[in-house]
């Protein structure tokens, strides 16, 4: 133990803009909807490594002090730079499904969401839960993604849930693998996984998509069908 202290520098020396952005994010998508009950999570990259959001706190409450920071480039274990002081915080189960978006894609930034829209979208595509694929075309929005134009047709992967949210792992690589031209994994019944290069482009994503879902169940709504 003090092996590791003596190699971690002292709280001061870091660079904390980044914890203090993940404060701030979290509070917004509290405010959306995407991490009410302790749900959802984020994990931002920067020069100091890869910083973590604990795992089930109210997100919209989270400081800055809260926040893990881990290795970056260390993906098939966890290396914990830097942890709470608060002995009780644990790491955001979503970090084995952070770890894929950085490890595969080499993503600044992840992002997890228990959007609303996200579920019922993904129950209109898949009412048996998946796997499966959400499908939007004709819509603006769909220009603030990653070569994605708004008349081209959008398929975004759905997997099916499990029962403890580390368990999805696999299938979210799969599903990362199978769609390389796409930066975000549905997961049926419980909510989406959005990257980015950096925060500000998952966070853009990220909302794009909600938008998308949301257009596409309020469409299904007023018996509209697809655009
Ligand atoms: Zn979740």
């Amino acid at each position: 133990m003090s092996q590791l202290v003596a190699k971690t520098p002292p709280l001061s020396q870091r660079d904390r803009s980044t914890p203090k952005l993940i404060s701030e994010l979290c509070r917004q998508f509290y405010g959306l909807g995407w991490v009410s009950g302790t749900g959802g999570g984020i994990s931002i990259r920067d020069a100091e490594g890869v910083w973590v959001a604990p795992s089930g706190v109210q997100k919209e409450r989270i400081d800055p002090d809260e926040v893990f920071l881990l290795a970056d480039g260390v993906w098939d274990r966890v290396e914990i730079l830097e942890r709470p002081r608060d002995p009780a915080l644990r790491i955001s189960e979503c970090q084995p499904l952070f770890f894929n978006a950085f490890r595969m894609r080499d993503a600044g930034a992840v992002l997890h969401s228990h959007s609303l829209w996200a579920v019922l979208a993904a129950r209109l595509a898949c009412p048996d839960g998946g796997p499966g694929e959400f499908r939007s075309q004709n819509l603006e929005m769909q220009k603030g993604l990653r070569g994605v134009g708004c008349f081209d047709e959008l398929r975004v992967p759905i997997i099916p849930n499990t029962a403890r949210e580390s368990q999805l792992s696999d299938s979210m690589a799969d599903a990362i693998a199978r769609y390389p031209d796409v930066d975000a994994v549905i997961v049926a019944g419980h909510g989406i996984y959005v990257w980015g290069r950096d925060w500000v482009h998952a966070k853009t994503q990220a909302e794009c998509l909600d938008f998308l879902m949301r257009a596409t169940v309020e469409a299904h709504r007023l018996g509209l069908g697809p655009a």
